[in-house]
């Protein structure tokens, strides 16, 4: 009897270490070190949702004042990105910019110290703040600091651009641009090769989609690399043939729509993979819904 304890105990502590371990992120896939950008820009890279999710690309930019970081992983990875950027910098984290509301862009503010200027488009900081994650106590980590269309961060060579061109992924999607080093950041605009997440409770719109991402593409000049959401670093000219892959994409699912097929005839007879190399065709089914839940309003 008293040995069925001591092994239930055991066991229950066990579990409980588990758990602990999970909550502070030791269970979840290791991130892997900063990679360089250009000079005084990084990304700690990851990953795409499936079994070694992280989270976004998080952009660590080193300014003369302190470090900015652009949107903060799953919850439970800000100790960790705090040591990758400990191998770059002793330099502290005085800046969070939060490229839209998602829990893999958010979740680790809460890591950092309440004194860091947080950062967002105006519409994200509404829709931060009906999430649990940001509730109570947690509120601090809310972005402070928002803006409606267009706001300056920092100055001289440590400026960066932040820019709002209107709803796709959600209503609220900064595009950050590292204007000394033409380098822009997209968030979740663009995130993969393949159809994107429509967040319609957050806003999002599969019907402006293409039109946003060619407002950014006008918008944005003097831009060299490219940082996506979900996937490795690239250029312009991959930014620009999503734009076409979504303006073809979304006019697929329109004449679908108006033809009378439903969401699953769409899903199964547009394919755009063979004209886009290298694009994938996972996520149109749930894209194709949103897009028809978008039409029926
Ligand atoms: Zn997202």
């Amino acid at each position: 009897m008293q040995r069925i304890t001591v092994l239930s105990a055991l066991v229950a502590g066990a579990a409980f270490s588990a758990i602990l371990a999970a909550q502070q992120g030791q269970a979840r896939p290791p991130l892997p070190d900063a990679q360089k950008v250009k000079d005084n820009l990084w990304v700690i890279t990851q990953s795409t949702p499936g079994p070694d999710f992280t989270g976004g690309n998080t952009g660590i930019f080193v300014t003369d004042t302190g470090v900015v970081v652009v949107d903060t992983k799953l919850s439970g990875y800000g100790p960790s990105i705090l040591d990758k950027i400990k191998k770059i910098t002793d330099k502290p984290v005085t800046t969070i910019i939060n490229t839209h509301t998602h829990g893999d862009h958010t979740g680790s503010n809460e890591a950092f110290p309440a004194t860091v200027d947080f950062v967002a488009q105006e519409n994200t900081k509404a829709n931060m703040a009906k999430m649990p994650a940001f509730a109570g106590e947690k509120a601090q980590f809310l972005p402070k600091r928002t803006y409606k269309d267009r706001m300056t961060v920092g100055s001289g060579k440590n400026e960066i651009d932040l820019y709002y061109f209107g709803p796709g992924h959600t209503n609220g999607d900064s595009w950050v641009v590292y204007k000394s080093l033409r380098v822009l950041q997209t968030g979740d605009m663009f995130a993969w090769r393949d159809a994107p997440t429509i967040d319609r409770g957050n806003g999002g719109s599969g019907v402006e989609y293409p039109k946003t991402l060619a407002k950014a593409i006008a918008g944005i000049k003097d831009v060299d690399i490219v940082i996506p959401g979900h996937s490795p670093v690239t250029t312009p000219k991959d930014l620009q043939e999503y734009q076409k892959f979504m303006a073809e994409w979304i006019a697929a699912v329109e004449a679908a729509n108006k033809a009378g097929k439903s969401a699953d005839e769409a899903a199964t007879s547009i394919d755009l993979t063979a004209k886009y190399p290298g694009y994938k065709k996972e996520r149109y089914k749930t894209a194709i819904d949103a897009v028809y839940a978008e039409l029926k309003k």
